[in-house]
């Protein structure tokens, strides 16, 4: 048994970290402020190959693992989350539905871009008044002359509205299954599509360097083989997709605890107050020791999660592990990036603290690709509890 990440695994996180931290830390507070998406820096990761680690050789990727991938993932989000969710809704939303479902056309027209960081996808589930309930989408496509002709709206889609975005992936009712059921289906929509119209940008919270749009589409037409896989698989493609998303944004959360804890002890060490440094007050010290136990757990769930899915263990197991890790690590997340601003007093108020901005990117960990109350639905599920 062990606990460790291979030699190759760590040397790939030295990798990404020397780029994270040249490349993005610096521009991190600045990028937050002015709401601004790097699509430079996103050329950047594509060129260090961080959008193809998981897809095969014939479409520029590196065929590599998952484990891989949530490293890069919590390297980029130690330092800035936004970039974090950039690479993990690119692979996990953008690419990982095409690759999984999608035709060999499908495939060669869209991954090669994709794979190499020059073309960014999105993943149209969540709508206006249906997002945990992602079944109930009341956007509908209908078969007309050989086209799909889409009507509807969604919210919330991350990297739809980017220069570089090509493609959205929309999740559509298409009819009815024989037991009275809405048949969803899913469809590419390129970008640019008449009738597809990307709403400006949300004015949130946090993630400010992230893309986030809701979209709306009016009679937009797409040709009959824009539809990904069959008709009328959409809910089990998203329920799959979410899984792997569940694990990637555990990872991202762990990346944010593990800066609030390294900034928490740097300055625990440095802060003077009543004549000796403020970690030397057992009150203090303690909190940074309880990041250290969130860390390591959240990192071990995380990596747990990543492992049992690179060694193909069955689809139950892994959906219950990614179900575990995310609603703890992001919930750990949330309290590491409380505790951090603690730590610093005033300062962790202030926005030229990265803890402050921290504190505000932690929230969304516990919402996005599934609450922690639908984590807990999935675990308390897989335990064989009649809950609804
Ligand atoms: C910045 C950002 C980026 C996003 N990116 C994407 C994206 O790229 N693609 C995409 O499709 N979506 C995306 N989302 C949407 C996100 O996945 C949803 O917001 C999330 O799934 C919750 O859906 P909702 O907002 O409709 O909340 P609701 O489903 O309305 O939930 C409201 C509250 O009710 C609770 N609740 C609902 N049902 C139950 C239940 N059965 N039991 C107990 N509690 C329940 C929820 O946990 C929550 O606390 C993004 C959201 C944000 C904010």
């Amino acid at each position: 048994m062990t606990f460790e990440l291979t030699a190759e695994h760590e040397a790939f996180r030295k990798v990404v970290r020397d780029f994270a931290e040249a490349e993005i830390a610096p521009h991190a507070h600045r990028w937050d402020r002015e709401h601004h998406f790097p699509v430079d820096v996103v050329r950047q990761m594509g060129d260090l190959g961080l959008f193809g680690i998981v897809a095969p050789e014939e479409y520029g990727g590196a065929g590599g693992d998952f484990t891989s991938l949530c490293v890069a993932i919590e390297e980029l989000g130690r330092v800035d989350q936004s970039m974090g969710i950039t690479l993990s809704a690119g692979v996990g939303l953008g690419i990982n539905p095409i690759l999984s479902f999608g035709s060999a056309e499908q495939k060669e027209r869209f991954l090669p871009d994709l794979v190499a960081g020059r073309a960014l996808a999105g993943f149209g589930l969540t709508e206006p008044e249906a997002g945990s309930d992602a079944g109930a989408t009341r956007t509908r496509a209908r078969l007309e002359g050989g086209e799909w002709v889409i009507d509807g709206s969604k919210a919330f889609i991350t990297n739809s509205g980017t220069e570089i975005t090509t493609v959205v992936t929309v999740t559509a009712r298409t009819g009815q299954t024989a037991d009275g059921r809405p048949e969803i289906s899913a469809v590419l929509v390129p970008s640019g599509t008449p009738g597809f119209t990307v709403e400006p940008a949300y004015d949130k919270l946090g993630w400010h360097a992230s893309d986030t749009h809701g979209l709306t589409f009016d009679g937009a037409r797409v040709p009959e083989d824009h539809m990904l896989g069959r008709r009328g698989d959409g809910f089990k493609q998203f329920l799959a997709i979410l899984d792997d998303g569940r694990i990637a944004i555990s990872a991202l959360a762990v990346g944010l605890a593990q800066a609030c804890l390294e900034q928490s002890r740097a300055y625990a060490l440095e802060r003077q107050a009543f004549g000796k440094p403020i970690g030397a007050n057992q009150g203090l010290a303690f909190q940074v020791a309880d990041l250290q136990v969130m860390v390591e757990a959240a990192r071990l769930l995380t990596y747990k999660a990543a492992w049992l899915k690179d060694e193909g263990r069955p689809h139950e197991q892994v959906k219950r592990a990614a179900a575990v890790a995310k609603v703890y690590s992001t919930e750990a997340a949330t309290s590491a990036a409380r505790i951090a601003t603690q730590v610093f007093g005033g300062y962790g108020f202030m926005e030229e603290y990265p803890v402050a901005r921290f504190y505000r990117d932690a929230k969304i960990l516990e919402i996005g690709e599934g609450t922690s109350e639908i984590q807990r639905l999935v675990i308390a599920r897989s335990l064989g509890l009649p809950v609804e």
